[in-house]
C-alpha cells in the first residue's frame, strides 16, 4: 500500500469490495440543488417509452430523469452520500488540527507522543497510513496537511460537473472514512499524550455524572463542545487560584467525557440530547462553547436564563464579538456587560470564566436568578429522570481508558480470527433528543426502501 495514499491508490481495492458489499444511500431526497441550474428531480431507470420532461429535468426513454447536468439518479445519491462523508471528516479533522494547534501552544511541538507500556504501536492507524511513527505532537501537522489537502479534492469531485459515477463516488467516501479515521487517531493521542490522560490501564478512576450532582450554591460553568483544552485550562487556573473547591465545571457530551479524562473533579452531567433542557434549566452561570453538536439556539436561551456565554472557536462564532486581542480584564467586562463574546485563545477563556464568574457584579445575578434557577432546576430533574432514556440517573461513571492494549488486541488476533474466543462490536452513539425539543420535517419525499438502492 502507498504511503499518505491519494485517491486512486486505493481505488482498485475499493472496486473489489464494490463487488461484494453493495452500498445503501438511506437519504430519501430526489432533488437535487447543487447548482444553479437546478433544482433537478431525479428518479430511478424508469420503464421504456415514457416521456415528458417539462418540469425541470431531461428524461432519457427508458433510463429514469437525469439533471440538466446529465447525472442520473444514483451518481446523485452517492454524489449527496459523499458529500455527507466530507463533511462528517471535516468535521473531525478541523477538530484535530485546531486541538493539535492548541496543544503545541500549551505544551510545544516536542512534546512526546506518550501511550503508556500497554500497546507497542502508538499510532497503529497513522502508521498503517502514513508509514511513519511520528515521536512528538509537532509531527501532527504535516500529516493533517496531508488530510486536508486530501479532503479538498473529494470535495472537489462533488462540484457540479465534475465526478458522475457512483462507484467512484462511493470509493472516495472510503477515501474520507480513511483520513476520518486518521484523523480521529491523532486528536486523541495529541490529548492522551499531552494532557496525560489513562493510558490504557486497569481501574482508570470514577467521575461523578449526573445533573444532581451540580452543587448550585457554586457558580457553574458549562463546558459544550470537543475541545478538551479549554477544561484543561480551566480547571488548573482553578486550581492554581484556590478556587476548585468554590466553583463547580461540568460538561455536556464529548467536552464532558474527555474533560474528566484529564481532571477527575470535573463533572459529566449530561450527553448531546439534553444539551436544550441543561441551558433551559438555568443551571450555569457560564456556558463555553467550542465546537461541534452546540445548539443554533444555544445563545438565545442561555440568554433568556442569564446565562453568559462565551464561544472558542472560529468554526462556531454564532454572530458574537471576537474578544482575542482584548486583554482578559477588557473581555470579561464587555462580557458581562452583554452576555456573550467570542475568546479563541483557550487560556485567556478560561481566565475571563474564572474572573466573570467569582465577580462581585456577577454574583448579584447570580443572586437575582438563584431562586429561579432552583425552582427550574427541580422542574428539570423531573423532566430529565421521566425521559425514557433517563438522562438525570446520578452516579459514577468510569473514565475512558485510552489506547486497547496489546494483549487485548495483538496478542489474542489469531484466536479472535479463527473463532477461538469471540471478538466484540461496540455500537456508540448519542440518544435522540426528546419529543418537542425541535420538529423533524418529514417532507413530501418518502424514504427509499433499502433494497431499490442496494444495486450501485
Ligand atoms: S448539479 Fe446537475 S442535477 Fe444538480 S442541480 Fe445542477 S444540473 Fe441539476
Amino acid at each position: 500500500m502507498s504511503q499518505y495514499p491519494d485517491i486512486f491508490d486505493l481505488r482498485n481495492w475499493d472496486f473489489t469490495l464494490l463487488k461484494r458489499y453493495k452500498p445503501v444511500f438511506s437519504k430519501p431526497n430526489k432533488t437535487c440543488h447543487l447548482c444553479a441550474m437546478g433544482p433537478c428531480k431525479l428518479t430511478p431507470p424508469a420503464p421504456p417509452l415514457l416521456k415528458g420532461g417539462d418540469d425541470g429535468g431531461l428524461v432519457r426513454v427508458g433510463s429514469g430523469r437525469v439533471g440538466k447536468c446529465g447525472i442520473d439518479e444514483k451518481g446523485f445519491k452517492a454524489r449527496e452520500a459523499l458529500l455527507d462523508a466530507v463533511i462528517g471528516a471535516s468535521g473531525h479533522v478541523s477538530h484535530a488540527a485546531r486541538l493539535a494547534e492548541d496543544l503545541i501552544n500549551k505544551f510545544g511541538k516536542d512534546c512526546p507522543v506518550n501511550m503508556g507500556s500497554h500497546t507497542s504501536m502508538p499510532t497503529p492507524i497513522t502508521t498503517l497510513i502514513t508509514g511513519c511513527t511520528p515521536k512528538n505532537i509537532g509531527e501532527f501537522k504535516d500529516i493533517l496537511v496531508y488530510i486536508e489537502g486530501q479532503l479538498i479534492h473529494l470535495l472537489s469531485s462533488v462540484n457540479f460537473g465534475t465526478e458522475a459515477s457512483p462507484e467512484d463516488f462511493v470509493s472516495k467516501m472510503l477515501h474520507a472514512g480513511m483520513l476520518d479515521n486518521l484523523a480521529m487517531e491523532l486528536a486523541d493521542v495529541a490529548q492522551i499524550s499531552a494532557m496525560n490522560m489513562p493510558k490504557g490501564e486497569s481501574n482508570s478512576p470514577l467521575v461523578t455524572i449526573g445533573i444532581e450532582t451540580i452543587d448550585t450554591s457554586k457558580p457553574v460553568i458549562l463546558i459544550i463542545g470537543h475541545n478538551s483544552t479549554v477544561a484543561h485550562e480551566i480547571m488548573h487556573l482553578a486550581e492554581d487560584r484556590g478556587l476548585k473547591d468554590k466553583i463547580e465545571v461540568c460538561g455536556l457530551c464529548c467536552a464532558a467525557s474527555d474533560g474528566a479524562r484529564h481532571s477527575h473533579g470535573f463533572k459529566i452531567i449530561g450527553n448531546q440530547a439534553s444539551q436544550i433542557d441543561v441551558i433551559k434549566s438555568g443551571i450555569a452561570d457560564m456556558v463555553i462553547l467550542d465546537t461541534q453538536c452546540i445548539r443554533a439556539d444555544v445563545v438565545e436561551e442561555a440568554r433568556k436564563v442569564d446565562s453568559i456565554i462565551i464561544a472558542t472557536t472560529q468554526e462556531t462564532a454564532l454572530g458574537l464579538k471576537d474578544l482575542t486581542g482584548k486583554s482578559p480584564d477588557e473581555a470579561s467586562e464587555y462580557i458581562t456587560r452583554n452576555g456573550t463574546g467570542i475568546i479563541l485563545d483557550k487560556k485567556k477563556a478560561a481566565e475571563a470564566a474564572l474572573k466573570i464568574v467569582i465577580s462581585e457584579q456577577w454574583s448579584v445575578v447570580r443572586k437575582r436568578k438563584e431562586v429561579e434557577k432552583m425552582r427550574s432546576l427541580e422542574d428539570e430533574q423531573k423532566l430529565l429522570t421521566s425521559h425514557p432514556l433517563n438522562f438525570s440517573t446520578s452516579g459514577l461513571l468510569r473514565i475512558g481508558r485510552g489506547p486497547i492494549r496489546d494483549s487485548e488486541i495483538r496478542g489474542v488476533a489469531p484466536s479472535i480470527i479463527m473463532g477461538d474466543i469471540p471478538g466484540i462490536v461496540g455500537i456508540f452513539g448519542c440518544p435522540e433528543e426528546r419529543q418537542g425539543s425541535g420538529v423533524r420535517d418529514q417532507g413530501s419525499e418518502k424514504p427509499i426502501p433499502i433494497n431499490s438502492d442496494s444495486d450501485v
